[in-house]
């Protein structure tokens, strides 16, 4: 009997398929004009300076400059100017565009149109609908702040992120930044505290740049996410509930090709991939987003894609829509991007490599060594208060990349390992430790070490050796936050780093004010100064490798803590240290922080809990009646040559044993995870979520072992879903 197999039916499918041409207006004979692209669905500053009087646009541009607050009456202009433009370009709604604490985006479209009295309709969107919108905010994740009767929730214009419009084949919408917050004011959303986050490193960067001098009136955190992802062919996917519901694969023996022959690192794009790249790229040139490089990366089947870096926000604001588009092109291409840490075991899994530095409004990045001594020693202020506040709250930025998905990454020897060090290179270490023992000649780069005189050497441009095992990296002029998970929001890592940072920055800037209100010599107090962070800071700074076991047991010594899971790591939020420095600085009320630390472990717990259901249901409905048919063939193989008088060899008798084996092992484990999965733990969330990680998690691994061992014993046109072996290479 031959089944209709869907996994069959997907291999030759593709295989006929081939990659689709790209339909665009801005084609030139045939040639796509990148200029003209480039923004062209963004109402960009330079829209805005074409379109508005100039004195609106001058009251705009401040705001969105430097954060002046913003008039009614210049909202109104705005508005009537946004939506003139965007019905231009065949806008029927509009929506408040915002990021819920779901870690996606939202939006609640409205008409532009509006009825009137005599039954036509007028298009209507004043000031007030620009700044302000009033969704039904009950479903979004609170953690406590808003009970289900309080619906209300307001979303506030954010004029520092520009609108845009979404274009979609059923019709066209004007997408308006915004933040979400309770009607307490209270943050649900990962803009607003991102918006204050910038405030206060703002703030406190300036104070260290006003004691060099400098005229500068902002300072902002700027971010360049290098996006890693996996995209495989949608038959497959449509083929595997638990890429479907989960992101990733609960089931799947180990190819006998995986990535072990590196040959698709920087390898050749497969064509209709690169069909898929190159329209995902048309449309975020549309939305402004200013991607930049493409590759092939470590796994099968896994590629990158950079932009270039922008202030902290919008890149954040950028990376979801990066996120979205690549997934609605992708599936125009018949493709399905999987953005999960580890789509599949055993095979490299997905970060997000979190460039990131700070840049002054003249353009300044103030973690690039400079030509003088002088902006030099501004230079090492600034690097030295990213080293304390990664030595102070590591754990932090341990939090801020804490969750299910990226648990299976972390520590797997293709990740960080989850002890969260810092690393400078040689060079800088090399001039670190003269300042620290105060001793100033720098063997590494020759000459004397004086911080802000004459004789400084010059820094190095480049921090030679890239370590590419480090959480926390310095990379010649900006930090790389290594540890964050593909899937995730830049946001919660950016909120980290900024609020840590202006904390330091405030402990340096208020010891030098201090010291120069005493008429001391500033360039004397920044040398002791430095020297006595460095001491305090030292034991976070690792060069080495943080793969081997060497440096975990150092770490251990060093005190540093190595938060192995979520569950262990999302307590450090709550702690008393955490709280007083969020408060201080205005990023979070010790009620917002409690909210979140609730949401996310619960989004643990629920992402445990779908993926057990999952396997009980692949494993019961799918791989065990595979099993059970392949075990009666054997066993009717082996009657029948029995009644034809022929006796069964060993081998054949062997392989039905170790199936029915292999098969009560496996009903064995469902009934252990069905058994773990209908307990309810006790207590509090934290209860319910460490009841997940110990009973649970442990309880699907075992279920999932008996599973992949059926897959290399059940025949393979029995096997219902597709393999690692067809999802990774065949396209
Ligand atoms: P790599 O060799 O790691 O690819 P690049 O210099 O090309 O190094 O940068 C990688 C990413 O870092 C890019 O997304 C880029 O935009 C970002 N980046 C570069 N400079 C900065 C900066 N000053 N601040 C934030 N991100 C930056
Ligand atoms: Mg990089």
């Amino acid at each position: 009997m031959v089944l209709k197999s869907p996994r069959r039916e997907a291999v030759a499918t593709i295989t006929a398929l081939s990659p689709k041409q790209q339909e665009t207006s801005f084609m030139d004979n045939g040639r796509l004009d990148a200029r003209q692209l480039y923004g062209s669905n963004v109402f960009t500053e330079e829209v805005m300076k074409s379109r508005l009087p100039e004195n609106v646009y001058k009251a705009i541009r401040n705001t969105i400059r430097k954060g002046a607050p913003l008039d009614h009456t210049v909202a109104d202009v705005v508005a009537t100017a946004m939506k003139e433009w965007a019905m231009e370009r065949g806008a029927t709604h509009y929506t408040h565009w915002f990021l819920p604490m779901t870690g996606l985006t939202a939006e609640k479209h409205d008409s532009f149109l509006s009825p009137t009295e005599l039954g036509t309709a007028i298009a209507e969107f004043s000031g007030k609908e620009l700044v302000r919108g009033e969704p039904d905010a009950s479903s979004f994740p609170s953690g406590g702040i808003r009970a289900t009767f309080e619906a209300r929730g307001y979303t506030a214009w954010d004029p520092t992120s520009p609108a845009f419009i979404l274009e979609n084949p059923y019709g066209t919408t004007l997408c308006i930044p915004t933040a979400f917050c309770s009607w307490t004011g209270e943050a649900l959303d990962k803009k607003t505290p991102l918006l204050r986050s910038m405030e206060a490193l703002s703030k406190q960067s300036l104070r260290i740049l006003k004691l060099f001098g400098s005229t500068a009136s902002k300072v902002y955190p700027t971010a360049g996410p290098e996006q890693e992802y996996f995209l495989i062919d949608k038959h497959f996917y449509h083929a595997r509930p638990d890429l479907i519901n989960a992101g990733r694969t609960l089931f799947g023996a180990k190819p006998p090709k995986g990535q072990e022959m590196e040959d698709h690192y920087f390898g050749a794009i497969p064509e209709r991939v690169l069909a898929c790249m190159l329209e995902t790229e048309t449309e975020l040139y549309k939305l402004g987003v200013p991607v930049k490089t493409r590759h092939n990366e470590v796994a099968p089947a896994q590629y990158e894609i950079a932009p270039i870096f922008e202030n902290a926000n919008v890149a954040t604001d950028h990376n979801m829509l990066v996120m979205e588009t690549m997934k609605r092109v992708a599936s125009r291409h018949g493709l399905q991007l999987l953005l999960h840490e580890k789509p599949f075991a055993g095979v490299n899994g997905s970060g997000k490599h979190l460039n990131w530095s700070l840049s002054d409004d003249h353009g300044n990045n103030l973690l690039k060594p400079g030509d003088t001594p002088h902006e030099n020693a501004q230079f090492l202020l600034f690097l030295a208060a990213v080293t304390r506040a990664v030595s102070k709250h590591g754990d932090l930025l341990r939090v801020a990349i804490a969750h299910a998905g990226n648990d299976h990454r972390l520590g797997a020897n293709e990740a960080p390992p989850a002890i969260i060090s810092i690393f400078l290179g040689d060079m800088l270490q090399d001039i670190v430790d003269q300042i620290e023992k105060g001793s100033m000649t720098s063997t590494k780069s020759g000459g004397t070490l004086q911080i802000g005189v004459s004789t400084l050497p010059t820094l190095p441009r480049d921090a030679g050796d890239r370590n590419r095992t480090s959480p926390f990296a310095f990379t010649g002029n900006k930090f790389e936050f290594r540890a964050v998970g593909s899937s995730q929001s830049i946001s919660g890592p950016n909120v980290v780093l900024n609020t840590i940072v202006a904390e330091s920055l405030d402990y340096l800037a208020t010891h030098l004010e201090d010291a120069v209100s005493k008429g001391k010599d500033l360039n004397k107090e920044i040398q002791s100064l430095l020297a006595k962070v460095i001491k305090e800071s030292k034991q976070v700074i690792f060069n080495g490798d943080n793969y081997s076991p060497e440096w975990h047991a150092e770490a251990e010594k060093r005190g540093l803590p190595n938060r192995t899971n979520t569950v262990d790591s999302l307590p450090d939020l709550i702690s008393a240290k955490s709280i007083a420095m969020f408060n201080k600085y205005g990023v979070f009320t010790e009620r917002e922080i409690h909210s979140r630390y609730e949401i996310f472990l619960e989004n643990y717990k629920k992402t445990i809990n779908i993926e057990s259901q999952l396997t009980l249901q692949i494993a019961t409905r799918m791989i065990l009646p595979a099993a059970l048919r392949y075990q009666s063939e054997v066993a009717h193989a082996i009657s029948s040559l029995k009644s034809a008088g022929v006796h069964p060899p060993a081998t054949e008798v062997n392989l039905l044993n170790d199936l029915t084996t292999t098969i009560g092992e496996l009903q064995e484990r469902i009934a252990d995870l069905d058994a773990a999965t209908s307990k309810h733990a006790e207590g509090d969330s934290f209860a319910h979520a460490k009841y997940s990680r110990d009973a649970i998690i442990p309880a699907m691994n075992a279920v999932r072992a008996a599973g992949d061992k059926l897959e290399t014993i059940v025949a393979d046109d029995l096997w219902p879903l597709p393999t690692y072996q067809e999802m990774l290479f065949i396209k």
